[in-house]
C-alpha cells in the first residue's frame, strides 16, 4: 500500500521534472532559432529596400534628364509609369512595392496588398526626416508558432525618394517572410519528436534508478521485520562500492552488535540462573535435614544452620554482584573527588590481609607519598578490592602481592601483582566475561562466581581508563589499571 503509493509518487514527479526541463529546454530553443530566423528575415528585407531605394533614384535621374521628343507627359509621371517596370526587371524576390506622394497618397502599388494603413507614421517619419524608416507588423507570436503555422508577421521599410521634378515621396517594400516561415515550420514537429523522445528515456532512467533505491528500502523493510521477528541471523546484501552499499553494511553492523548484546544478554540469564540456583539448592536439602533429624540432633541442627547461613550468604552476595553489574552496565555517575590514592590503597591493603588472614602472604604497597587524583574513590575502592581479592585468593602460602603506584601525565597507573598460580593463556580472552573463571578456579576449593574481573572492568572503563592483565602460569599475575587522573 505504501510503498505502491510511493511509486506513484516517484513517477508523478519525474513526469512533471521530464516535462519541465525537457519542455524548458525545448521552447527555449525554438524561441532563439525563430527569433534569429527573424533577424535574418528584417536584414533580407533592409538590403532589398535599399536595393529598391538605389533603382527609384537611377529611374528617377533618367526622368528628369531623357524626355523622349513625342512624349508630352511630365517626367514625374513617366517616372510613376516607369518605375514598375524597372523594379520588376531587377526581379527583386519576395517583395510588393507602392509608391506615396508627398501627401502620402498612393500613385502606384504591385499587389492590391502593399498599401498598408496601420504604418502612416513611419511613411511620415520616412519623408520627414529624408531617411530610410522601417514599420513591423506583429505576426502570429512565438507561443502559437510553436502549435500552428509560423507567423513572423510583415516588414515594411519606407524609402524616401525625389521625383524628377524634384517633390518628395516615399516608396514602400512589403516583405513577408515567407522561406523564413517554412524553414520554422519545417523544424517544428523534428523538435517536438525529439522533445517526447527525451522525456520519456528520461523518465524511463528515473525510473530504473528509482527502483533500485526502492529494493533497497524494501531490503531495509525485510531486514526490520526480520529482527522484529527475533531473527538476527538475517543479513542485508552489500552490494557495490557505493552509498547504498555503505548504508546495508551500517544496518548488517548494527545487526551485528544486536546480535551480540542479545546472546552476552541470553548468556548471562542463563549463568545467573545457575549459579543462583546452586545455593537454593543447598538450602533446601538442609531445610529437609533440619526437618527429619533437627529436632533430636543438636550437632545436625547446627551443621545445617551453618550451612543455610553460608548458602544465604553467598546468594546474598551473588543477588548483590548482579545488582553491581546492572548498575555499571547503565552507565555510572562519577563523583570528582580529590583523594590520595596512596592512602586508599594501604588501607585496602590492610582489609585484604585480615579477610586472608589464615594464608600467610606478604604485602608490599605504596610508601607514604601521597599521590592525588580526582575521581570516585568508592569506584577506585571497589577496582583494587576486587583485583586485590583475586591476588590473595589465587596465589599459596607463601606469596607476595604488590600494589605499584605512578603518575604519567595525566593518567595515573595502578599495578596489582601476586607471585600466584597466573592464568593459562588460553583463559586471559576470557577472564573480563561474566561468570567466567578458569578450569583450575573452577576446581580449587575457592568460591567464586566470576564476576569480579567484569564489575572491575566495567568500572575502569565507564571512567574512561584501561584495565590489561600479564600473566605467566605457575609465576604470577600481574593486573594494570590505567585511569584519567582528572581535575576539578
Ligand atoms: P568472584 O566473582 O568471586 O570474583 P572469581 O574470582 O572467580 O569470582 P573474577 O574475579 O572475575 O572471578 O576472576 C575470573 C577468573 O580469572 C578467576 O576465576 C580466575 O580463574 C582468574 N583470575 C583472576 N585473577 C587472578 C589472579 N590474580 N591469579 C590467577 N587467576 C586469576
Ligand atoms: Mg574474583
Amino acid at each position: 500500500m505504501h510503498r505502491s503509493s510511493l511509486r506513484t509518487w516517484l513517477l508523478l514527479v519525474s513526469i512533471l521534472f521530464a516535462a519541465l526541463v525537457v519542455g524548458g529546454v525545448s521552447v527555449t530553443t525554438y524561441v532563439i532559432v525563430t527569433d534569429g530566423i527573424r533577424g535574418i528575415a528584417v536584414r533580407r528585407a533592409t538590403s532589398i529596400a535599399s536595393e529598391a531605394g538605389r533603382i527609384a533614384t537611377g529611374q528617377s535621374e533618367f526622368n528628369r534628364i531623357f524626355s523622349p521628343t513625342d512624349d508630352t507627359k511630365p517626367p514625374d509621371e513617366r517616372f510613376v509609369e516607369e518605375l514598375p517596370r524597372t523594379l520588376a526587371a531587377a526581379e527583386i524576390a519576395g517583395a510588393q512595392f507602392a509608391l506615396y506622394n508627398a501627401d502620402l497618397e498612393p500613385l502606384w502599388s504591385s499587389t492590391p496588398g502593399a498599401v498598408v494603413e496601420a504604418t502612416d507614421n513611419g511613411r511620415l517619419a520616412a519623408l520627414q526626416n529624408k531617411r530610410r524608416v522601417r514599420s513591423d507588423l506583429a505576426g502570429g507570436g512565438v507561443i502559437q508558432g510553436l502549435f500552428t503555422s509560423a507567423d513572423l508577421g510583415t516588414v515594411v521599410v519606407h524609402s524616401p525618394v525625389t521625383f524628377p521634378s524634384g517633390a518628395q515621396g516615399v516608396l514602400d517594400l512589403v516583405f513577408h517572410p515567407i522561406e523564413e516561415e517554412t524553414v520554422i515550420n519545417s523544424i517544428r514537429i523534428p523538435m517536438a519528436m525529439l522533445a517526447i523522445a527525451s522525456a520519456i528515456v528520461m523518465v524511463l532512467l528515473m525510473q530504473t534508478s528509482m527502483a533500485w533505491v526502492l529494493k533497497l528500502v524494501d531490503d531495509l523493510r525485510e531486514a526490520a521485520d526480520s529482527i522484529d521477528a527475533g531473527r538476527l541471523s538475517d543479513r542485508l546484501p552489500v552490494e557495490g562500492d557505493n552509498e547504498v552499499g555503505a548504508l546495508a553494511g551500517s544496518v548488517n553492523r548494527l545487526i551485528e552488535r544486536l546480535q551480540r548484546r542479545h546472546d552476552a544478554q541470553t548468556r548471562f540469564v542463563g549463568d545467573a540462573s545457575h549459579e543462583l540456583a546452586t545455593p537454593v539448592a543447598g538450602i533446601r536439602g538442609y531445610t529437609s535435614i533440619l526437618r527429619e533429624w533437627g529436632a533430636d540432633d543438636p550437632q545436625v541442627r547446627q551443621e545445617a544452620i551453618d550451612a543455610i547461613d553460608r548458602e544465604s550468604r553467598r546468594m546474598a552476595r551473588l543477588t548483590g554482584d548482579l545488582l553491581n553489574l546492572l548498575h555499571t552496565d547503565q552507565g555510572l555517575v562519577f563523583k570528582s573527588v580529590r583523594f590520595d590514592l596512596n592512602a586508599l590503597v594501604r588501607d585496602r591493603l590492610a582489609a585484604t590481609a585480615s579477610r586472608w588472614l589464615d594464608k600467610d602472604l606478604e604485602y608490599v604497597g605504596p610508601g607514604e607519598s601521597p599521590l592525588i587524583m580526582f575521581s570516585d574513590p568508592d569506584r577506585v575502592e571497589d577496582v583494587i578490592s576486587i583485583l586485590l581479592d583475586n591476588a590473595a585468593k589465587y596465589t599459596p602460602s607463601g606469596g607476595k602481592v604488590t600494589v605499584e603506584t605512578r603518575r604519567r601525565r595525566d593518567v595515573i597507573v595502578v599495578e596489582v601483582s601476586d607471585t600466584g598460580q597466573g592464568i593459562p593463556s588460553h583463559d586471559l580472552p576470557h577472564i573480563f566475561d561474566r561468570f567466567y573463571r578458569s578450569e583450575a578456579s573452577r576446581t580449587s576449593s575457592e568460591a567464586g562466581f566470576g564476576l569480579g574481573l567484569a564489575i572491575a572492568h566495567n568500572i575502569v572503563e565507564s571512567a574512561g581508563g584501561q584495565i590489561g592483565v600479564d600473566s605467566v602460569e605457575g609465576e604470577g599475575t600481574t593486573f594494570t589499571v590505567q585511569m584519567p587522573r582528572g581535575r576539578l
